[in-house]
């Protein structure tokens, strides 16, 4: 049994499509509304559910609301493999949401509400610190606050449980985090958020990753969008590319890809192994629409 913790942020997304963003005191109809699950932490924990196979354990450390969204979400999550034990209701919060509007030629506005997300706090993560010394791996991004984050990665470092980071959304890290992170995954913005380099193809990558290393992680990932993945590590250096598929929506892609690889590795497969599995997931993910109903289930990448 191979033991899994996902640390991270849920949300709500409310989108509504206009043929123009309103203008500040404007009232617009919306043609399109829809509803949609996210959140890095919680696309993330469903890929590693979804991707797993029955020796794996999900637990997936989140604050919600209390409210119905909270138990629509944590229901379609558990129902997909996900634990409950790590998922706190809130009494008096409300669970995560965004306002997203999207506008012409894909302009658009967005809100994002924080919600129960903000208070996952380090003390709140020492209620759940079993799961996290006793998982052999733990997944976790930069959507909760930055004490958390620093805390959960030395905890797990200091307990021998390995380390990935998505550092996203983009932004700058500091050692304390970066020490304790063994698998870094950072997209070309975020890679360059934190170093500095701007990359803008494998030469610049490779750059970028160098610096990584000097950093902390001993494992560095940059994906590269439908080029794949660039990864730099004692047994390879070198770009991985993705299948070529006919994208449709790239939501949640690098979530997919974060969990898959979390999944692949768990399963004792090597670096390269899970990388190419991973982008094979995260392919099929870009060719559905949506963020949590476009991530795949195992059998789909068969
Ligand atoms: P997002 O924010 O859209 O979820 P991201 O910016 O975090 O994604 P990307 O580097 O764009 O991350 O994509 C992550 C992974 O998804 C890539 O490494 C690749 O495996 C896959 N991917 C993304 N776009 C495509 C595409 N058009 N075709 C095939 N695979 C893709």
């Amino acid at each position: 049994m191979s033991r899994i913790v996902i640390i991270g942020s849920a949300n709500v997304d409310h989108v509504m499509s206009f043929d123009y963003l309103p203008s500040p005191g404007q009232t617009l109809l919306s043609q399109q509304y829809r509803i949609e699950h996210g959140g890095k932490g919680a696309n993330q924990a469903l890929a590693c559910a979804r991707l797993a196979t029955a020796q794996s354990q999900i637990d997936f450390i989140c604050h919600l609301g209390c409210d119905a969204i909270a138990d629509e979400m944590s229901a379609s999550w558990i129902k997909d493999g996900i634990s409950p034990q790590g998922i706190s209701k809130l009494a008096g919060e409300q669970t995560g949401s965004a306002m997203i509007f999207l506008g012409e030629k894909g302009a658009n506005a967005i809100g994002v509400a924080l919600g129960a997300n903000a208070s996952l706090t380090p003390q709140s993560l020492e209620k759940h610190r079993s799961l996290i010394t006793d998982a052999n791996w733990l997944l976790i991004q930069l959507e909760t606050p930055t004490a958390s984050v620093a805390h959960a990665l030395n905890l797990a470092k200091s307990h021998g449980t390995r380390t990935i980071l998505n550092p996203a959304p983009a932004a700058t890290l500091s050692h304390d985090i970066l020490r304790a992170v063994d698998i870094i995954t950072p997209n070309e913005t975020e890679a360059q958020a934190i170093t500095g380099i701007e990359v803008s193809d494998i030469a610049t990558a490779k750059l970028a990753a160098q610096m990584l290393h000097q950093l902390g992680p001993s494992i560095v990932i940059i994906t590269l969008g439908q080029q794949g993945a660039y990864l730099s590590c004692d047994e390879f250096k070198g770009q991985i590319t993705a299948p070529a598929v006919d994208a449709v929506d790239t939501v949640a892609a690098g979530d997919t890809f974060n969990g898959a690889l979390t999944i692949a590795l768990s399963e004792g497969g090597s670096i390269v192994e899970a990388v190419k599995f991973a982008n094979r997931a995260a392919a099929k993910a870009v060719t559905k629409p949506g963020a949590q109903r476009s991530i795949p289930y195992r059998s789909e990448l068969v």
